[in-house]
């Protein structure tokens, strides 16, 4: 690798459990770096002792006041400051974002080295579809803020990836069991690990399973997204098709429409062409 020489924030992605998955990038990366904010000091010593060097660390988060990351720019500006959290990547419902947006802000070099994040790792086990998700991190935890956050998603035609605790995991299931319905989806946990499991099944099934247990360990739940609407007669698509054509151009309404009835985007715009044509003979 071409060595990071150059003063700025080297966002820094770390392992989510085997430090085997550790990059050469990201070791070298953390070797050179003049100071290293982490989220937990004894955490991060860990890995800096498992690559054998003792690097400067700061404690960073991002309710630090603008004050604070002002010094830390001040830092980044003349050296080479590496950002990291307790694993997985940096910003991924961890903190960063602010200083990644003050540093760029202020026109100074922000680079990352990618690596494992537990949320496309989930997804990469969990058997759903991978061609469209949506990571939205941890769910709160009350059941009516709940089942309103779910509500939000549950039109998206894509699978849903979500952070979550073997405390909360059958609330979860059960909440997202009524809002969204009886959808495939893996409980993914400890990935990496020694105990590393994916548990598959329909939303029904996996609520009444995790109900009483409580599993241990970091988990990540993807859900499936919806299945095509049985009850949807080709009239109902086509009245769709006549309302978005109303908004959008014949391809855009033929594939907005194709996705929310899982049916073919081509036979959608050929008839809409057809219309287009009787229409105007
Ligand atoms: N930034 C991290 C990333 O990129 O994966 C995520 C940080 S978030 C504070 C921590 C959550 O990620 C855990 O509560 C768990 O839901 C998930 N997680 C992290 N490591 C995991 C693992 N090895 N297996 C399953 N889930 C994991």
């Amino acid at each position: 690798m071409s060595a990071p020489a150059q003063s700025g924030l080297y966002i820094v992605a770390t392992p989510i459990g085997n430090l085997g998955d550790l990059s050469r990038r990201a070791e070298e990366t953390l070797k050179m770096a003049d100071l290293i904010l982490v989220e937990d000091t004894r955490v991060t010593g860990k890995l800096l002792n498992y690559i054998g060097k003792k690097s400067r660390m700061m404690v960073y988060n991002d309710h630090k006041s603008a004050t604070d990351r002002e010094s830390i720019l001040d830092a980044i500006r003349c050296k080479i400051v590496a950002l990291v959290s307790d694993a997985g990547t940096p910003l991924i419902s961890d903190p960063g974002y602010k200083l990644v947006r003050d540093a760029q802000a202020a026109g100074l070099y922000v680079t990352t080295i990618p690596g494992p994040s537990a949320a496309v790792a989930a997804l990469t086990l969990s058997g759903l579809p991978s061609d469209r998700f949506l990571f939205e991190g941890f769910l709160p935890s009350k059941t009516k803020a709940r089942a309103e956050a779910l509500d939000e998603l549950k039109g998206l035609n894509a699978s849903l990836i979500f952070y979550e605790n073997g405390s909360r995991l059958g609330a979860m299931l059960t909440d997202a069991l009524a809002v969204l319905g009886d959808r495939k989806a893996a409980v993914v946990r400890e990935i990496t690990k020694r105990f590393e499991e994916c548990v598959t099944g329909s939303l029904g099934e996996l609520a009444s399973r995790y109900e009483s247990e409580k599993p241990k360990g970091e988990i990540v739940v993807v859900i499936g997204p919806p299945g095509a609407p049985e009850a949807a007669s080709e009239e109902q698509i086509e009245a769709a098709l006549r309302e978005a054509l109303v908004r959008l151009p014949a391809s855009k309404a033929a594939g907005e429409v194709a996705r929310a009835f899982n049916t073919d985007r081509k036979t959608l715009y050929d008839l809409a062409n057809r219309w287009k044509g009787e229409g105007s003979s």
